[in-house]
């Protein structure tokens, strides 16, 4: 096992291991760079996941405190993990691209007041080049020659209604699961625990194979259990060390340069926090930017009874969807699109959300029906707005004694508008699959898609990173996870985040050797 000094000036430092941080990991390690990823969850093995939502929601998840004001539920506003692998595992590995006028949205849909609409520093024709590559090292079935999963029940309803309802264009997905033994790894068993963790390692997450196979190239150490709290600004402006707790002990790791990989709220924060006489109002925010343009998608859903038994639960989640509706057609009254996927829930969830404030035979009656539900999620764009920003709360403290992120969030009027049309078009599909009950269920998700907070672009004034992620203010800081995204687009944020870590780490391997960071 490779181990490193605290005082090796030399190494890149890599806080978080998820879909950024354990990407960017490999790639730089397996280019013979020495690495350090610092961890704040533990480190567990497949033998730790079991087929038990509750359990792994308790094993996994980031649940220290957060809070909340506009439309996120004040207590949980965001779901992320906080464990080796990051929330690569309770992801469910729907892996759709960009697609351009989605990186293209101030072209394309023109001026909205309200949102800061830009258009993306990276072209779709360059991301292009690096969806390939990241769909190949994750294996995306309908990708790269990775056959598509099989389709379950809950899809087959959804694609019957949806030709019904005049749409073209769906299929089983493309997804970061095994279609197909590959990578050391089984191919999928459609047992339908996806967001518990797979069992079976089946679904692509860092914890078991970018972390792994950075640990075999020799040049890199994984430091599980390793929360970092401070990034030290040395005389020359650049970060020299990272400061962190581990067992209740402080401990600074000297760096050559560091990338941070927390998914949004604790990246925020960590460049929030570290504030100093050069950098007051926190690190690489001369624009004040950071914690700004937060998105997180709408997530919405829609359950039919279907006439006969379907079992949703039995088939990987979000392995089904149709795409017509991603296009930009402003005749429908707002700008940008949305996808419809496949989606399962347990009983306990649909009691908890399905009839808000439902009570009696009229719950009862649906959770009665509960093997004949069909159950789809429709995720949508959200522009950027200034105003949805994240802050720190300025006297409450977490366990850890930090400033406790207060996240802010209000539906954009375009947003609205597209869950009013998103929810209908929903409801045909089962209509026109003789539903006998189709309940519209609302926005109660927390976020699982955090976007934007120190989004990338070439004006240092309009930006907080550049077009490969690295701040404008600090040479040797970049930032390798959604918070570089100008915009959202409609479609699930983890493929475009591995396509950049992978785009960033060859950037950065050509700024090392060429002696410039
Ligand atoms: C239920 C669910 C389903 C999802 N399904 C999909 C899907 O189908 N498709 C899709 O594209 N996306 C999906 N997502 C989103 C996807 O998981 C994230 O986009 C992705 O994991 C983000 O990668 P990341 O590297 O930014 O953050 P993460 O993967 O969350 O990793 C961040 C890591 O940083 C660590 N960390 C944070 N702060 C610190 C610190 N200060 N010190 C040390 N470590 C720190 C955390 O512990 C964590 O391990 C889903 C998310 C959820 C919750
Ligand atoms: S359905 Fe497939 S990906 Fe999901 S938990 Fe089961 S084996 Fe893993």
């Amino acid at each position: 096992m490779t181990t490193f000094s605290l005082d090796d000036s030399s190494v890149f430092v890599i806080i978080g291991s998820g879909a950024g941080g354990g990407v960017l990991s490999r790639e730089l390690a397996s280019r013979g760079h020495k690495v350090v990823c610092l961890e704040a969850g533990p480190r567990l093995t497949l033998g730790d996941v079991v087929n038990d939502e509750t359990e792994m929601f308790n094993k996994l998840t980031w649940l220290d405190r957060r809070m909340a004001t506009g439309k996120p539920d004040p207590n949980f506003p965001v779901w992320g993990c906080k464990t080796v692998g990051g929330t690569t595992m309770h992801w469910t590995g729907a892996c759709p691209r960009f697609e351009p006028h989605e990186m293209r949205a101030l072209s394309t849909y023109g001026e909205m007041p309200d949102a800061t609409l830009v258009d993306w520093p990276v072209t779709p024709e360059e991301m292009a080049d690096w969806y390939d590559k990241a769909e190949t090292r994750m294996g995306v079935t309908g990708t790269q020659g990775y056959p598509h999963l099989p389709p379950g029940n809950n899809y087959k309803v959804l694609e019957a209604g949806a030709r019904k309802c005049g749409y073209t264009d769906m299929d089983t997905h493309n997804m970061a699961i095994n279609s197909i033994d590959r990578d050391g790894r089984p191919h999928c068993r459609q047992l339908g625990f996806c967001t518990s963790g797979c069992a079976v390692g089946a679904k692509w997450s860092t914890l078991y194979t970018e972390i792994p196979a950075a640990e075999e190239t020799g040049n890199f150490e994984l430091r599980p259990g390793c929360m970092v709290t401070g990034l030290e600004v040395g005389e020359d402006g650049r970060i020299a060390s990272v400061t962190y707790l581990s067992d209740g002990k402080s401990y600074t790791q000297k760096a050559r340069a560091v990338s941070v990989a927390g998914n949004v709220v604790e990246t925020t924060r960590l460049l929030l926090n570290n504030r100093s006489q050069r950098h007051p109002d926190g690190l690489a925010n001369s624009s004040g930017l950071v914690g700004r343009n937060y998105m997180r998608h709408f997530t919405i859903q829609v359950m039919g009874v279907m006439p006969g038994k379907v079992h949703f639960y039995r088939q990987t989640h979000l392995a089904g969807v149709v795409r017509d509706e991603r296009a930009h057609r402003p005749e429908r009254g707002f700008a940008g699109g949305f996808l419809i996927s496949t989606v399962p829930f347990t009983p306990e969830v649909l009691a908890k959300n399905m009839l808000t404030g439902g009570w009696g035979r009229d719950l009862t009656q649906v959770l009665d029906k509960y093997e004949y539900l069909a159950g789809m999620l429709l995720t949508g764009e959200d522009p950027p707005q200034l105003d949805n920003r994240i802050t720190l709360h300025p006297e409450a403290r977490d366990g850890y004694g930090l400033p406790v992120p207060v996240i802010h969030y209000e539906d954009h009027p375009n947003t609205i508008a597209m869950k009013d049309y998103a929810w209908k078009a929903g409801r045909r599909i089962y209509e026109a699959m003789g539903a006998e009950q189709v309940i519209e269920m609302g926005d109660y998700i927390p976020a699982t898609h955090n976007m934007g907070t120190a989004r990338m672009g070439e004006d240092p004034a309009t930006s907080v990173c550049n077009p490969f992620g690295r701040t404008h203010d600090v040479a040797n800081l970049f930032v390798s996870d959604g918070s570089l995204f100008p915009t959202a687009g409609g479609c699930n944020p983890t493929l475009t985040i591995v396509a950049l870590a992978m785009r960033q780490a060859q950037h950065i391997d050509g700024e090392l050797k060429a002696g410039r960071l």
